[in-house]
């Protein structure tokens, strides 16, 4: 498999601990680099549009409230199968079925407040990026 870029976000939980660096430790000994990064206060519309597949969900309200509750750091990581291979370093969306050893077993607060968002598909990796970093801040 060819080196793949996935798109990820460490959310106002981690950044509120001040977590950055531990997050990154955990994606940087996975294998995984980290080849763009920016820490930043997503607006309301940023929020609404990234999460737009998810509106019709309950907890929608809820979840674009708090990624607007305080600063994020959002990255684009690099790597063999990256997309697949971030999902598995992540861990279950609940922390409570999250494997050890896992970002959000590690770290994650609860099934909302959950640390990390990491892109599903290669597809959706290329929009998501594409919503938050210009192709020349994240050229090879
Ligand atoms: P993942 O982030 O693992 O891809 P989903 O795409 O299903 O998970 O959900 C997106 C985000 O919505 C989750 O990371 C989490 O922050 C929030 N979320 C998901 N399920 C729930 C839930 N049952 N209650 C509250 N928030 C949720
Ligand atoms: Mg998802």
């Amino acid at each position: 498999m060819a080196s793949e870029r996935t798109f990820s976000i460490l959310k106002p939980d981690a950044t509120r601990r001040n977590l950055t660096g531990a997050v990154n430790a955990v994606i940087e000994e996975a294998g995984l680099r980290i080849v763009g990064q920016r820490r930043i206060r997503m607006t309301r519309a940023q929020a609404e549009t990234f999460y737009e597949v998810h509106k019709e969900r309950p907890f929608y309200g809820e979840l674009v409230e708090f990624m607007t509750s305080g600063p994020v750091v959002v990255q684009v990581l690099e790597g063999e199968n990256a997309v697949a291979k971030y999902r598995e370093v992540m861990g279950a969306t609940n922390p409570a079925q999250a494997a050890e050893g896992t970002i959000r077993k590690k770290f994650a607060e609860s099934v909302g407040e959950n640390t990390v968002h990491g892109s599903d598909s290669p597809e959706n990796a290329k929009a998501e990026i594409a919503q938050f970093f210009q192709d020349s801040d994240i050229a090879a």
